[in-house]
């Protein structure tokens, strides 16, 4: 499911960009014009990011950091036009977790989002990030895999694959649903990088590589992790 982002921005057509920008990125975006109708939101539906404007009318971006502050620890990254090095301590100081300066670009706005939401996840639910399959465990944050306790090396293509199949375990992963979730659908990759992906994995995860007894094939369909 994807992440839901507040933004609070009273100009119009830099709410609309932010949320062009976040749509594209994947986030469902909801908009408040300003502080107050902001506060109601984060209340009513306890968005997992914000993105708050430094000036805003009546009560000002650094006064409304404040007062989100005092109920939530919700992320928050600060959109500002200055770009003085006092504002930017000040924003953070007083508990924004980044600062971006107007005028930003959409991919720039995407990846400050993406990097606060990673972090915040990493140091409020490590436990979520840790996906077991048996005595495989994956911890995604990490990016670290161990079997029965032993650290496994992997290349990050090997991780993003096994992690795919880890969320999905018990279940056939369908091989364009991999290809598509681990490679990406707008590059374009021979489907047979996937064959051998899992093969390298076999040799990493399975006693005997050729009868693999925790990553399996699902004939003409794709691959399933189980417990082994
Ligand atoms: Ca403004």
């Amino acid at each position: 499911m994807s992440e839901l982002i507040l933004a609070i921005e009273d100009e119009e057509p830099v709410r609309e960009a932010i949320v062009a920008a976040l749509e594209s990125c994947g986030y469902q975006v909801i908009t408040a014009a300003d502080g107050e109708e902001g506060l109601e939101l984060l209340r009513a539906e306890d968005p997992d990011l914000i993105v708050l404007d430094l000036m805003l009318p009546r009560i000002g971006g650094m006064d409304v950091c404040s007062l989100i502050r005092e109920h939530s620890d919700v992320p928050i990254v600060m959109l500002t036009g200055l770009s003085a090095e006092d504002d930017r301590v000040e924003g953070l100081t007083r508990g924004a977790d980044d600062y971006i300066t107007k005028p930003f670009r959409a991919r720039e706005l995407g990846a400050r989002v993406r990097a606060v939401l990673r972090r915040s996840t990493h140091w409020s639910s490590e436990e979520r990030e840790l996906l077991e399959v048996g005595d495989l465990s994956i911890h995604a944050e990490a990016r670290e895999v161990r079997l029965a306790g032993r650290l496994i090396e992997l290349t990050p293509k090997e991780f993003d694959l096994l992690e795919y199949l880890a969320r999905n375990a018990g279940h056939v992963a369908e091989r364009e649903r991999i290809l598509e979730r681990v490679w990406g659908e707008d590059e374009y990759i021979d489907p047979r990088t996937l064959d051998v992906h899992i093969r390298w994995l076999r040799e990493k995860l399975e006693e005997d590589p050729s009868k693999p007894r925790r990553l399996l094939t699902a004939r003409g369909r794709g691959y399933m992790l189980v417990e082994a």
